[in-house]
């Protein structure tokens, strides 16, 4: 792993990646790749993605030690990367703002974004609130009705949030709708995609921009147990929060790597978002090639998720690649172990999680008990769980 080198020129994680869009965007998209090439080598652009970071986010956040949560489970110790202590709530305002910085490097005065669970749309209204530019915020119909709170928020911070009724009505048509308005209008207009996903450059981009979370979790956890984890865990939906804990580990082989899908109602249902440990083949979507949930004819599978910001059929390459070569460890949690799991760091620690951050809580909560006291679990919690309060009251049988 030591010479782990992704992407390639072409924008390849070994046979995932690529550019696979209309020719109307491959100017546009080589127009975004010229302009990160540029600013990935300009120490000013990293300096003041560095200084927002750190008076505007509030970073680096900490991470805690889970002690009452791993006594009650008796093995071993339970870390949380406080990614839900960021400003908005969750890791997404660390990508927005590395691409608003670019977008205004490049000159743009307009970004649209596509959101699931909301939080990347009020990443983006945020950042654009910020940066003095104008934002509409693309969220599939079903979505905004789950989301109800964020997408208040995002009309505060000045958005104007484009309802999506086509298809599923969630974050994937979203997503194709907001790439027809970015061919309809690149000449003002940047799209801050909001994982690590997309056509290239986007996937490399998201990844670097998020990778403050492990270079932080990796300086962190030295000074804190001397060491680095056995195991770190994030939840996976395009795999931004996940990337972004993972790459800086890939070369610490003794720490396992963990991502977990959105097992649904479960893996041998078709209610779950989980395309690579349900076994999914390879397809393209939304510009790019990875594992994907689709029928024998390709036609792409609605999914299922309790957390709207995990309910997405395909995943970004370079998680594809990483099951590929093996580094990484795939595997789902459901809808009711992922609730089981936001209670109890509820209950013993007093942190309300995000729905999508307690399916890697969840595989923590499963396996914590199977090892030894002095063995380390990072958990990486990805966002608060202020924006699901309704949909867990929901599911509870309570109205609010
Ligand atoms: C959006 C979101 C996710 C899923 O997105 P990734 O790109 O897979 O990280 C996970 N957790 C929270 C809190 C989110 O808002």
């Amino acid at each position: 792993m030591k010479n782990y080198h992704a992407p390639d020129k072409q924008g390849f994680f070994g046979e995932h990646g690529g550019l696979f869009v209309a020719e109307t965007l491959i100017p546009v998209l080589a127009e975004v790749k010229k302009a990160y090439k540029d600013a990935k080598k300009d120490p000013a652009f990293w300096a003041e993605f560095e200084d927002v970071l750190k008076y505007y986010v509030g970073r680096p956040s900490p991470v805690y030690h889970a002690e009452r949560l791993s006594a009650h489970l008796g093995g071993a110790q339970i870390w949380l990367k406080r990614e839900d202590l960021n400003h908005t709530g969750a890791h997404k305002i660390n990508n927005a703002i590395g691409q608003a910085l670019l977008a205004k490097r490049m000159g743009k005065k307009r970004v649209i974004a596509e959101t699931g669970a909301g939080q990347h749309g009020v990443a983006s209204a945020t950042v654009a609130a910020r940066f003095g530019m104008t934002c509409d915020v693309y969220m599939g119909a079903d979505d905004i009705i789950r989301q109800s709170p964020n997408v208040f928020r995002m009309k505060l911070l000045g958005a104007n949030v484009v309802s999506v009724d086509s298809g599923s009505r969630t974050l994937k048509d979203a997503m194709n709708e907001a790439m027809r308005e970015w061919v309809a209008r690149v000449d003002d207009t940047f799209y801050i995609i909001g994982t690590a996903a997309g056509p290239t450059p986007y996937p490399e981009m998201v990844r670097d921009f998020q990778c403050v979370i492990g270079n932080e979790a990796k300086k962190q956890m030295k000074k804190a147990i001397g060491r680095q984890p056995d195991i770190a865990v994030a939840c996976v939906g395009g795999g931004s929060n996940a990337i972004g804990l993972f790459y800086p580990y890939i070369g610490e082989k003794k720490t396992r790597l963990v991502g977990v899908e959105a097992g649904g109602y479960g893996l041998d249902t078709l209610d779950h978002a989980a395309p690579i440990s349900s076994g999914a083949p390879a397809g393209v979507l939304h510009g790019f090639r990875s594992y994907l949930m689709q029928d024998e004819n390709g036609q792409v599978l609605g999914t299922h998720s309790v957390s709207a910001g995990l309910d997405y059929p395909g995943i970004g390459p370079e998680h594809s690649y990483l099951h590929d070569i093996g580094r990484v460890e795939y595997t789902a949690a459901t809808d009711d172990k992922a609730l089981a799991a936001f209670d109890l760091l509820c209950q013993y620690e007093g942190i309300i999680p995000a729905l999508e951050s307690s399916h890697a809580m969840a595989w923590a909560v499963e396996n914590a008990p199977k090892m030894g006291k002095d063995q380390v679990i990072l958990v990486n919690l990805s966002g608060r769980g202020d924006k699901d309060i309704n949909t867990v009251a929901k599911l509870k049988g309570i109205e609010l």
